[in-house]
């Protein structure tokens, strides 16, 4: 049952109930070997290359703990201001699918290593803390690649791949929310070089469950986990229409089934997949294979000593620090690479709230422009700051300056090359400014005339003329001096 558009813009259906959404966030973990064994985790290597007895699931194999991943997630915990427990433990989730080759995955269940939390989210600077209740570690299976001329076909690789799970409370009140938890998460697990958080190659993954309940009830209705959505926006999209079919259906009286509905990002629809396994289908229990996992207070104090400043940290500095406003700090710290090349441009650079400025325009442009990561410009922080001191110096005025920028990001040259070679300098030689302006206002007998009568909005007419008159290169400072020296003269 496809909803219209104007369906989906249905105030009432909003206001009658209130929408409980919870978050359960698969984070691939950025490690060089696979969560229990030596296998290298590269991703796009040949099919079932990298593999062993282990993450092939042989008969007598051994798993064994990788260091790094439990490392991994106790900094995520720790910047997720969740509790790191001493003692967690390994269980089986039992399933037969045909991407497991064992017919278990080792996951975590009763004892998880990290949890409670919480992570504070902030819309239109309103904050909410939503609960976190829980971190675990558990291994991915492998990949089925389906549509083939022939069979279905079966891809090793990913099986082992390590991969912490955060589950949210249910503590979201609308697909706002939702999206701004998932990008409060992006941020730290970036800046903590954990995780690249690219949704669309599945190294970020994200179910929801939903329920609607009539506003000022307390009681939980019945809960729908949706699935596939891969990427941000497609959250926010697929939670928008479950709120909405949920509304429908209880509003016609009718009764929301346990069920999950898989998000079709082409439609902008969902639709059923299964009816949801209860934990017990699942036949939990601790895995004999591995020790319980013990973490001791120093091993836990040197990981949350060696934590990087965080976003909302980071945030909170560059406006007591560089004087710029809540809307350009949240803009620049959203990607710590980001942060770090406003800063960079800044050591060079005094002022910031110029540099934070250009950075949002010219730079981010050509980084969204070009699809580029902003560590591979060629327009470097130490280049940028340069133009900036020549633009400031009144060498060049402002509108080259832009082209500049795009030319150092093409030619990759110094900015005073640029300037050089592409004849960017200001002229501020009297005699030739003189010339332009006089020849502006010969033109111009009419506007003139007003201007003199006392139409001084003209101001900014006279000097566009001018500059056009010396090519560009007349110094716009000077010139409207000039203009208003003639024009008071008489
Ligand atoms: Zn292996």
């Amino acid at each position: 049952m496809p909803l219209s558009a104007s369906a989906l813009a249905t105030p009432e259906a909003i206001s009658r109930y209130e929408p409980v959404i919870g978050l359960e966030v698969h984070v691939q973990l950025a490690t060089a070997t696979k969560i229990f064994c030596g296998c290298p985790t590269s991703f796009g290597a040949p099919p079932n290359t990298n593999v062993c007895p282990v993450c092939l699931g042989l008969p007598g194999a051994l798993p064994v703990l990788s260091r790094e991943a439990v490392e991994l997630a106790i900094r995520a915990s720790l910047a997720l201001n969740c509790a790191v427990r001493p003692r967690s433990r390994f269980a089986r989730k039992n399933y037969f699918y045909p991407d497991l080759p064992k017919g278990y995955q080792i996951s975590q269940y009763d004892m998880p290593v990290c949890g409670p939390g919480e992570l504070t989210i902030a819309i239109g600077g309103v904050e909410k803390k939503i609960g976190i209740t829980r971190v675990h570690l558990e291994e991915d299976a492998g990949k089925l690649v389906h549509d083939q001329d022939a069979d279905s076909l079966f891809d090793v690789n990913r099986c082992g791949t390590p991969l912490m799970e955060i589950v949210s409370e249910p503590d979201m009140r609308s697909p706002t929310e939702a999206y701004a938890y998932l990008m409060a998460l992006k941020q730290i697990l970036e800046y903590l070089g954990i995780c690249d958080c690219n949704m669309e190659e599945g190294s970020l993954r994200c179910d929801a469950n939903i329920s609607l309940r009539p506003a000022g009830e307390s009681k939980l209705g019945t809960k729908v986990e949706l699935k596939n959505m891969n990427s941000f926006r497609s959250l926010e999209k697929a939670l928008t229409y479950e709120v909405l079919r949920q509304a429908d259906v209880l509003r016609s009286g009718g009764t929301i089934r346990q069920e999950t509905y898989q998000w079709d990002p082409a439609t902008n629809s969902s639709a059923p997949l299964r009816s949801k396994e209860d934990a017990h289908d699942y036949r939990y229990f601790p895995d004999p294979d591995l020790v319980p996992l013990v973490i001791d207070e120093p091993t836990i104090e040197a990981l949350r000593a060696a934590l990087p400043e965080l976003p909302t940290a980071r945030r909170s500095r560059f406006q007591a620090r560089y004087g710029i406003n809540a809307y350009s700090a949240e803009v620049l710290t959203a990607e710590r690479p980001i942060a770090d090349y406003f800063e960079e441009t800044c050591t060079c650079f005094s002022d910031a709230a110029t540099a934070a400025n250009w950075i949002m325009g010219e730079v981010l442009h050509i980084v969204n422009d070009k699809k580029i990561a902003v560590t591979n410009l060629r327009v470097t922080p130490k280049r940028l700051a340069a133009l900036l001191a020549e633009v400031t110096m009144g060498t060049i005025s402002a509108n080259s300056g832009k082209r500049v920028i795009e030319l150092i990001e093409a030619e990759d040259k110094e900015p005073a090359a640029i300037i050089a070679e592409h004849g960017f300098v200001q002229v501020s030689d009297a005699s030739f400014l003189e010339e332009a302006v006089g020849r502006a206002i010969e033109a111009n007998p009419k506007e003139a005339e007003r201007f003199k009568a006392g139409e001084k909005k003209l101001m900014g007419f006279f000097v566009g003329q001018a500059i056009k008159l010396t090519g560009g290169k007349g110094n716009p400072k000077e010139i409207s001096n000039i203009i208003m020296k003639r024009m008071t003269e008489g």
